[in-house]
């Protein structure tokens, strides 16, 4: 009688399912120590039937996203043609230096850029491309940051007081401080020799006095470099080259928001001797403050492939969708006694159809709070924006058809809390 070890390497691999290979194999604790090792046979039967499903074994929600590309809510979906190009290059090594340079070249080219960097996010992009103002391409320079003292780096960066909503600590990490202006005047006086950089926030523009071409205008005057954070303002997609063409020397953009690429990548372009500069405080370099700002091949990879997409896609098809999306939506929870929409997409920042959804609660007797919640705890769960008096609600981070279950489980809400 053979030993049940060899019974099993001599029974053909096709005659036995995978699963009672697996919990033979696996009963057997010697098996590895005879033959060296069970892997071979493990991995090639394994990996076709991958079907592993973690968001199940870890009991973790899955929602239908009605909200919008938060990050909170893991951004966006990546494209099919994401997920391959970061599967295809799983497989093999090359230097991250040399795709660094290779992805920074065509990235340029598509966004008017001299060019450009994969950083990881919008936030990191901005912190690097601080940090390549700052130090230039001087080494020694590169180790001190965040310690500016003594170091002959400049420290302040300018930017107006209505654009500070948080991100400019981005721009803190490298040690330099704000410095808050509010009029033309305001930045003439608080330039001086210690002037690192010009900051904008395009999502806050309206909430400054200042315009981009002004402020670009001030820069070029004064010969300070300019920045520009438009995270989440593709679409329109023009924006990815239209500070470029207006002449910031940064532009810094969030990969896995509209673009649908990795969450944890984003865009830094501009010119040439600051993205060259910015890379020194980038992996695989230590002893920098961006070692920790990693982006792996992958990554980089398939932030070139999610641009490359967003680029060439029909925006205006893309856009009809969103809108004939929204208008199922109006249309069915309008039904409802009381219940009132209009959809409109924000000039700045998450520009795509929005519908602001209110109520009157003379007719419909519901918090916003209980709405989001009997949503949320709904089967499937959906996930909404509480705003003041209701909700708003956008449509492009919906898969196809999740629209008609989005409207029908508001509408049932709104119904049985009709008075
Ligand atoms: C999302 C966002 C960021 C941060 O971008 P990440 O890609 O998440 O790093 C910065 N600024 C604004 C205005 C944003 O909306």
């Amino acid at each position: 009688m053979l030993p049940n070890y060899l019974r099993i390497l001599l029974t053909p691999i096709a005659m036995l399912s995978r699963r009672k290979l697996i919990q033979r194999l696996s009963a057997m604790p010697l098996l590895g120590g005879v033959l060296g090792s069970v892997t071979p046979f493990e991995s090639a039967l394994a990996a076709p039937a991958a079907t592993r499903n973690l968001l199940k074994e870890l009991g973790l929600r899955t929602f239908i996203n009605a909200a919008g590309t938060y990050t909170a809510m893991t951004g966006s979906l990546m494209h099919d043609e994401v997920m391959e190009a970061i599967q295809a290059a799983s497989k093999e090594f090359v230097m991250l230096d040399d795709v660094q340079t290779k992805v920074g070249e065509k990235i340029a080219a598509l966004t008017h850029a001299e060019s450009a960097v994969v950083t990881a996010g919008c936030f990191s992009a901005m912190t690097l491309g601080l940090a390549g103002v700052l130090t230039g391409m001087d080494q020694k320079k590169v180790e001190q940051l965040p310690h500016l003292a003594g170091t002959g780096m400049k420290s302040e960066v300018i930017a107006q007081k209505g654009h500070n909503v948080g991100y400019n600590h981005a721009l803190t990490n490298t040690g330099c401080k704000i410095v808050e202006v509010e009029t033309v005047e305001d930045v003439e006086k608080a330039i001086n020799e210690k002037t690192a950089m010009l900051w904008f926030l395009h999502i806050q523009s309206d909430k400054g006095k200042i315009m981009h071409e002004q402020w670009v205008a001030l820069g070029k005057k004064h010969n300070i470099p300019t920045m520009i954070d438009i995270a989440a303002d593709v679409p329109p997609v023009e924006n990815l080259w239209k500070f470029n063409d207006m002449g910031f020397d940064l532009v810094c953009v969030s990969g896995g928001k509209a673009m649908r690429g990795p969450q944890s990548a984003g865009l830094l372009m501009g010119k040439k001797k600051y993205i060259d500069a910015a890379r020194l405080s980038m992996p695989p370099r230590g002893s920098t403050i961006g070692r920790g700002m990693k982006v792996n091949k992958e990554e980089i990879l398939g932030m070139y492939v999610a641009l490359e997409k967003f680029v060439n896609q029909d925006h205006q098809k893309e856009w009809k969708m969103w809108e004939d999306r929204a208008a199922h939506i109006a249309d069915t929870i309008t039904k409802v006694n009381g219940v009132t929409v209009t959809t409109e997409a924000p000039p700045l920042g998450n520009h795509t159809p929005t519908l602001r959804i209110a109520w009157d609660p003379a007719k419909v007797s519901l918090t916003t709070k209980a709405l989001q919640d009997n949503l949320r705890n709904g089967n499937p769960s959906i996930e909404v924006v509480g705003a003041p008096n209701g909700i708003s609600i956008t449509t492009w981070m919906l898969k196809p058809g999740q629209e008609k279950i989005v409207a029908s489980r508001l509408k049932e809400e709104f119904t049985k809390a009709s008075v």
